[in-house]
């Protein structure tokens, strides 16, 4: 049986994307492939021995259980936590990168599906072996392209091209999180990522919630690399993560 490593399970509101402001269940894996400058969930990067659970939904208080959960422990968790069905719009599966538990969200995912109205999946597109594997019970994609003068990645555009290949089959958005750093060449190139594979996939500009040496771009530096964005795509928003405004989760 699949078992994951999960930092936490909890109630919020969806702070970024297309989405942003919609009441959300969030399941945060453990682990990641990349080690971005500016990761703000680093701690979900290891695996911490316990899953911190909230009790019942908005309620701030933690019960926790002994990692790694199997599906059957899991589920059990999910259906007390969603028993309200009205209250959530979506499950988030975030992290770290959710696409690294892939054999085992195979075997969540068409569990999970009856209990919410929409499946959400947060990840750094760079995977897409792992996304092919489990699209089929995902509503939405909400993918990064790492742009390396901010996150310190190498850029990986021709995975990145790949994993939208196979995301625009559903409900999918481009989020490219800009920096001080950020020049309009490099957000050009990652554009035409988007553009190459469909133009109609909207871009989302998320300004960096400022950390270490990241510094947040200036604000006429956001105009500017939203004006080059629209040279190559119609769809452009810039929308910072409201979460950390309202001291949500
Ligand atoms: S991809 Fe996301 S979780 Fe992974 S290091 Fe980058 S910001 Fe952190």
């Amino acid at each position: 049986m699949a078992t994951a490593n999960i930092a936490e399970i909890f109630s919020s509101i969806q702070g970024e994307g297309l989405r942003v402001g919609e009441r959300h269940l969030f399941i945060r894996f453990c682990g990641c492939n990349l080690d971005c400058r500016y990761c703000d969930t680093r701690a979900a990067r290891s695996v911490p021995t316990d899953c911190r659970i909230e009790k019942s939904s908005g309620s701030g208080a933690f019960v926790f259980r002994r990692n790694p959960l199997d599906v059957p422990q899991l589920m059990s968790v999910l259906a007390d936590l969603l028993h309200r069905k009205e209250l959530h719009d979506a499950v988030a599966l975030t992290g770290g990168e959710p696409l690294l538990h892939a054999v085992f969200l195979r075997e969540l995912l068409p569990q999970l599906r009856p209990l919410t109205r929409r499946v959400y999946l947060e990840t750094n597109g760079t995977l897409p072996e792992e996304l092919a594997s489990i699209i089929e019970y995902v509503d939405t994609i909400a993918m990064d392209i790492k742009l390396p003068s901010c996150s310190g990645q190498p850029p990986q555009y021709e995975t990145n091209r790949k994993f939208l290949n196979i995301a625009v089959a559903r409900e999918v958005f481009v989020k490219l999180v800009i920096c001080a750093a950020t020049t309009e060449k490099e957000l050009a190139e990652a554009a035409r990522v988007v553009a190459d594979v469909n133009s109609e996939v909207p871009l989302v500009l998320q300004p960096v919630t400022p950390v270490g040496d990241v510094a947040a771009p200036r604000p006429v530096q956001i105009l500017r690399l939203h004006a080059v964005a629209k040279k190559i795509l119609p769809n452009v928003r810039v929308i910072p993560q409201t979460h950390k405004i309202t001291g949500q989760l």
